[in-house]
């Protein structure tokens, strides 16, 4: 058996979060009509000139500060030439050397352990249309093309080929989707594709120095995906060589829904793009105050507010790291902390809340947290009923089933309801002898010194109260008059 070790490296764009797209003022709008935001531009008219959408910039140096990168103030633009249908222009305004950003990188955790993935750059460059080949489910014989996406910005990072497992790359990427997120400088929407991401893999034996042949894997549009399309490629680069057969490098297409990757092209002999300097672009000098005034808008990213929720709200690892994961529920979190008196007792209970409760109703209503209809004040108004024993845990998930539905305060559906949790003594110590009435085989073997028995007489007073009974109340009397 031979061992061998595994080096992947990934190629991601993402589509930069600025209303209008990079060389002309076009809307970047998703789902238009399509070829409504085209303009002569975009759409490659003779003799047309593209303007620098500055916001593209700086969103690709924010990324870049984000990620440690170095920023190269003397920039350039190239063209890179290829014939494609959905690019009209044959050939794609793109950055070659140097890029915007160079040198970054970004720690990731897989399995307790911390590593450093070194990126070697970010540039800035534009998307290409779309090629249509169906309308709704009806398959066309011929395609139709669809400039909307034309001319759209995008950041393009590459890193070294320093990754080496499907975790790690799955890793990779969640971070990377998470920080760019906070920053908003791309939406980082797969299903949109506006985060696409190409795989690199080879292996090697372990002892052998040299890398193995490189397959790129493409069409690979959710992390999973990704960590899948990684593992099965590893598993198939084994057998080919275990058997003593030859890799070649090429390019494959994941099939999600087979789960395995198909050759697609060779890439032997590998395509000249034949770049040179953009000459309807002056290179652009940036100053260090531009530079400096965009590292101070950068908010406080994931990781540092994973650490501080564990530190001030006393969370759990798993809380913190859920309520961090987006900028959305984590701001959520905070709004809705403020609304609690006592955090230190509340911070938990509401964390809880929204990593179940809330987070498995966005599940099945596919909303988002942005179109919550629970709000932020609401939810801390149910976890402060919890905890002042108004409800029980109970019905607060009832009440929090109307709360979901209708919009409406707890406060309010507590009261049509009549949800209220019974706590008054003489109305439980009615329900309670009744119950012990009703019970006298769990009686007799509580007596007898089986005191788990008492489960079955206080489930009893709950079903006769609806739930509404105050458990601790229940326990009590019910102790008392059993030792009687
Ligand atoms: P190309 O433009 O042909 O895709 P690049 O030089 O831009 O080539 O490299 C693309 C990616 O391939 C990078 O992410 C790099 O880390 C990765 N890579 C390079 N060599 C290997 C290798 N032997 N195995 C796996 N990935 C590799
Ligand atoms: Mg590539
Ligand atoms: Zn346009």
């Amino acid at each position: 058996m031979i061992n061998y070790e595994f080096i992947i490296g990934l190629e991601v764009h993402m589509q930069i979060n600025t209303k209008s797209k990079v060389f002309c003022e076009c809307s970047t709008q998703f789902g238009s009509e399509p070829n409504s935001n085209t303009c002569v531009i975009c759409t490659s008219q003779p003799g047309t000139i593209p303007i620098l959408n500055k916001k593209a910039v700086e969103a690709v140096i924010k990324t870049g500060l984000a990620l440690n990168f170095n920023i190269n103030k003397e920039s350039t633009f190239a063209r890179k030439q290829y014939f494609y249908p959905d690019s009209p222009k044959n050939y794609q305004i793109t950055q070659a050397n140097p890029p915007l950003c160079s040198k970054g990188k970004l720690s990731i955790v897989v399995e307790g352990k911390e590593k450093v993935i070194n990126i070697t750059r970010i540039h800035l460059e534009e998307d290409a249309g779309k090629l249509v080949h169906e309308i709704g489910s009806r398959k066309l014989d011929y395609s139709l093309i669809d400039l909307n996406r034309a001319g759209v910005g995008l950041m393009e990072l590459v890193t070294e080929p320093e990754i080496s497992s499907p975790e790690e790359a799955f890793e990779f990427l969640s971070e990377l989707k998470s920080i760019v997120e906070y920053l908003g400088t791309s939406e980082c929407n797969m299903e949109e594709g506006k985060m696409r991401c190409d795989v690199n893999v080879s292996i090697r034996p372990i002892e052998q120095k040299e890398y193995g042949i490189r397959v790129e894997i493409k069409n690979i549009n959710s992390l999973s995906g990704v960590r899948d399309a990684i593992a099965y490629e590893i598993e198939r680069q084994k057998e080919v060589l275990d058997s003593g057969g030859k890799l070649i490098q090429e390019t494959r297409l994941w099939k999600a829904e087979e789960k395995m990757t198909k050759s697609m092209r060779s890439k032997e002999g590998a395509l000249d793009y034949r770049y040179f300097p953009e000459p309807d672009l002056v290179p652009f000098e940036l100053s260090d105050s531009f530079i400096e005034g965009l590292r101070k808008e950068i908010p406080e990213l994931p990781k540092a507010r994973r650490t501080r929720f564990i530190k001030d709200y006393g969370l759990t690892e798993y809380a913190a790291s859920y309520l961090t994961s987006t900028k959305a529920i984590a701001d959520y979190y905070e709004k809705a902390l403020d609304y609690l008196e006592d955090k230190k007792v509340s911070s938990q209970l509401l964390a809880n809340w929204i990593s179940t409760e809330l987070n498995a109703k966005f599940n099945t209503s596919k909303l988002s947290i942005l179109e919550s209809p629970v709000s932020c004040q609401n939810l801390a108004k149910l976890v402060s009923l919890i905890l002042n024993g108004t409800i029980s845990g109970k019905i607060a998930k009832t009440v929090f089933d109307e709360m979901f539905k209708n919009s409406s305060s707890p406060e309010k559906i507590i009261k049509e309801k009549e949800l209220a949790q019974i706590s008054d003594e003489v109305i439980i110590v009615k329900i309670c002898e009744e119950a012990i009435f009703e019970s006298s085989k769990a009686v007799a073997e509580f007596k007898s010194g089986k005191e788990k028995a008492i489960g079955a007489i206080i489930g009893l007073v709950m079903k006769k109260s609806k739930g509404q009974a105050n458990p601790q109340l229940v326990n009590k009397i019910l102790i008392e008059k059993l030792k009687k």
